[in-house]
């Protein structure tokens, strides 16, 4: 096991893994820029660094100086988190060749699922059902048109090295299909510095469900259910439950047999979400995320598992424990992303926290990195911290959310704590019944607020 792990982020996933290192006996370092020398993971950690200036390219994101904390520390691992630096292949490369453990998969698979094409042709080898669509990359040479009529209307172009929903754009006739092309290339150019582009069947009232594996790149592989991330803005998921309210015992082991063996055969290693979309009882790969995600808690709740601390033991080198029959799903779990941001506008609130009273309880958990008399620096996501409820029971785990909803204060910024409080009466979520496109036709009706 290691002795010292170098946690390269910063704000809750930072505590979330010191957490995972405290209960094995792991020494900890956290890494932090000068905006963040008062935050609570710097404090909570066995030792800190300063890495550099708030902007997250100079600090958070910058190897060298990341190196030589873990040289100065001697940290023998480092766990990249979410975001920033937890799906660079480079980076897992650079710190293999310093002889310290990227906690995470290899690089050679960080880079395939990286690569939107690659990763779907991946998934079709290994037997994942995908969206239909062409063959690979779509280059100026090819005829367009053919393609798509083939697809059928509507298609989606997007971009191999797309994110964010950046370099996406639907045509919903043949006539549309030329200027989508080329906004979309324009728009890759820009954003990625990579024009490629493949286009896909347009779905138009999926859910997005996404399936938890663990593995330990011996070939040992499970599934640990589902997500339910349906509930979105501007493709950023904004509440997560578990199980799905779409998928029946059935369903949900098909599809993660289906997923458990694709990283059986990948001898994939460590935690990892296969993402697809849903619709009319069929399940769409759309990409393999290589990292813990944001949402990972729902799955802990309604399973009993610490994936961090999975993580970590797998990294060390240790095999798979876990059996697919050992993994149960105990009652529902939700989680809300609470964001410092205007719960009408969403314009960022970053700013000191006046007064900070979070809820409690049982079945109930907050990830948070906050405090009274905190300030959320502007400079990073404006994620004040997720709260995440665990019930018998949808009904139950919905009432209780909504006990914790009334009881989560927190003053001096704005918050998106009333825009769950009011997503909670809303019948379509307490009946499930909703898709990826849901959030935002509420956001825009005389319903909200
Ligand atoms: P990104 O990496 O840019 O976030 P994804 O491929 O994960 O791109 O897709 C982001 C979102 O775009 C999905 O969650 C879904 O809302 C929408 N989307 C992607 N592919 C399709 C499709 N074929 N049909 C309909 N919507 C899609």
């Amino acid at each position: 096991m290691f002795s010292k792990i170098l946690i390269a982020n910063r704000g809750e996933i930072a505590l979330r893994v010191m957490r995972a290192c405290k209960e094995l006996g792991i020494q900890t370092v956290a890494v932090h820029s000068t905006a963040d020398a008062n935050a609570m993971h710097v404090r909570l950690a066995d030792e800190s660094v300063c890495v550099g200036p708030p902007a997250a390219r100079d600090s958070y994101l910058n190897i060298p100086q990341l190196l030589a904390a873990c040289e100065i520390t001697g940290a023998d691992a480092v766990h990249p988190g979410y975001g920033f630096l937890s799906e660079n292949a480079r980076f897992a490369e650079i710190l293999e060749a310093h002889k310290i453990v990227f906690i995470g998969p290899t690089a050679e698979h960080i880079r395939i699922m990286g690569d939107k094409i690659a990763a779907k042709q991946t998934a079709k080898e290994l037997g994942i059902p995908v969206v239909p669509g062409s063959d690979g990359a779509v280059t100026p040479d090819d005829d367009a048109h053919a393609i798509a009529r083939e697809i059928g209307y509507p298609v989606l172009v997007k971009a191999a090295s797309g994110g964010g929903g950046r370099g996406m754009k639907v045509a919903l006739t043949e006539k549309d299909l030329d200027t989508a092309l080329s906004t979309a290339r324009s728009e890759a150019k820009a954003a990625f510095g990579d024009d490629a582009l493949y286009m896909e069947k347009y779905l138009g009232k999926p859910r997005h469900i996404e399936v938890q594996v663990l593995g330990d790149g011996r070939g040992n592989a499970i599934h640990l259910g589902e997500r339910d991330c349906s509930l979105q803005r501007r493709h950023q998921k904004v509440l997560e439950e578990a199980p799905s309210p779409a998928l029946n015992a059935e369903q949900r082991k098909e599809i993660g047999e289906i997923v458990a063996s694709a990283m059986r055969k990948l001898k994939y290693r460590g935690v990892g979400t296969i993402e697809f979309l849903y619709e009319d009882g069929r399940f769409y790969f759309i990409e393999m995320n290589t990292r813990l995600q944001v949402e990972h808690p729902v799955t802990e709740m309604i399973t009993g598992i610490d994936l961090v601390n999975e993580q970590i033991r797998i990294a060390s080198g240790a095999e798979l424990l876990l059996r697919q029959e050992d993994i149960t799903f105990e009652g529902h779990a939700i989680e809300c992303r609470i964001n410092a941001e205007n719960p009408r506008t969403f314009a960022p609130s970053p700013g000191r926290i006046s007064y900070y009273h979070p809820p409690g309880g049982l079945g109930v958990r907050v990830d948070s990195g906050v405090y009274q008399g905190y300030s959320i620096p502007p400079h990073y996501d404006s994620l004040i911290g997720k709260l995440i409820v665990h019930g018998r029971n949808r009904v139950e785990c919905m009432m209780r959310l909504r006990r914790c909803l009334d009881e989560f204060v927190v003053d001096g910024i704005d918050s998106t704590i009333p825009l769950f409080r009011d997503l909670v009466d809303n019948q379509d979520i307490a009946n499930g019944m909703y898709d990826i496109h849901w959030l935002e036709k509420y956001l825009s009706s005389d319903d909200a607020g």
